[in-house]
């Protein structure tokens, strides 16, 4: 399996349904699982000037499909798109690059990896570091901005639709109940602090409600606690007080499973090993 970035824009017709197909079509590809989705972005045309505006996603995606193969699939699904019913679509109604394939490099007529001009591009580069700010490039160096001469970002439109559930932009702040209806998204109560702790057997303490927050935070699944965060010093018995745990609808089910796992996973918080001693 390789970890790839994929640059896909489109500027025809429904741009975000657009992207949000032809990941759909990608995360179909035998092989091939959508990891991370980048929000889209709006950024001005280049080269040819009098046509709308772009939007662009970097998707990231695990795949065993070699890149070469991986171009043909990506060729077919934007030709798919393309001869989709409706108005007659120019060319650009979706273009999907290949901007990096693991650690691999390529050099051939049709296939060039790094993707020549990713760095120059901003409708690239900020998406790439807004889901990877720490991607390399196959000579170990880090992706950065200093080479960014064109395609300026100049809007966020939103989430991917279909793939709000891998997207990583969520802003701390936004955690906040102040912001729970960040882009009209409906935030549900996902457990009860309480609840949970006479509920299950094996979450028993605030550090167990701590645990699970940080596999939150790690699967980047945005969350908010209403009335305000347990703190780690928290007595259960000293508070008749509820705290829900909130996360937007779209998230709901990854988040009740990650719930169960962890419930089941009997963490033993007196092995020293866990202490990071
Ligand atoms: P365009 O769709 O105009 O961006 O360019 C498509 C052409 O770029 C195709 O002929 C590909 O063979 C070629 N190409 C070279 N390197 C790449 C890459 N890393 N990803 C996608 N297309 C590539």
């Amino acid at each position: 399996m390789e970890t790839v970035f994929l640059g896909i824009g489109s500027n025809m017709g429904d741009e975000a349904a657009n992207i949000g197909a032809a990941i759909g079509m990608v995360e179909d590809l035998d092989g091939a699982t959508v990891l991370r989705v980048s929000r889209l972005y709006e950024s001005a045309p280049w080269g040819v000037s009098d046509q709308p505006m772009f939007a662009n996603a970097v998707v990231e995606i695990a795949t065993s499909v070699p890149a070469d193969s991986l171009l043909d699939a990506l060729q077919a699904i934007e030709q798919e798109l393309g001869r989709r019913p409706g108005p007659r679509f120019g060319p650009r109604l979706i273009d999907i690059d290949i901007l990096l394939y693991g650690s691999e490099e390529w050099d051939s007529d049709r296939l060039t990896i790094p993707h020549v001009r990713m760095l120059e591009r901003d409708f690239v580069v900020t998406p790439l570091l807004e889901i990877d700010p720490d991607v390399r490039l196959p000579d170990g160096s880090q992706v950065t901005r200093e080479h960014v001469k064109h395609g300026a970002v100049t809007d966020i439109l939103g989430l991917v639709p279909g793939f709000e559930d891998r997207a990583v932009a969520i802003d701390a702040h936004e955690r906040s109940l102040g912001h729970r209806h960040r882009q009209n998204e409906d935030w549900v109560e996902l457990c009860a602090f309480g609840d949970w702790l006479t509920n299950s057997m094996k979450a028993q303490s605030a550090p167990d409600v701590s645990f699970l927050i940080t596999v939150f935070e790690a699967e980047r699944i945005p969350f908010a606690w209403d009335p305000y965060p347990p703190q780690e010093s928290f007595n259960p018995y000293g508070f008749s007080a509820k705290f829900k745990l909130m996360v937007p609808s779209v998230f709901q089910a990854r988040a009740s499973r990650l719930i169960d796992e962890v419930a089941k996973a009997e963490i033993d918080w007196t092995d020293p090993g866990l202490s990071g001693a």
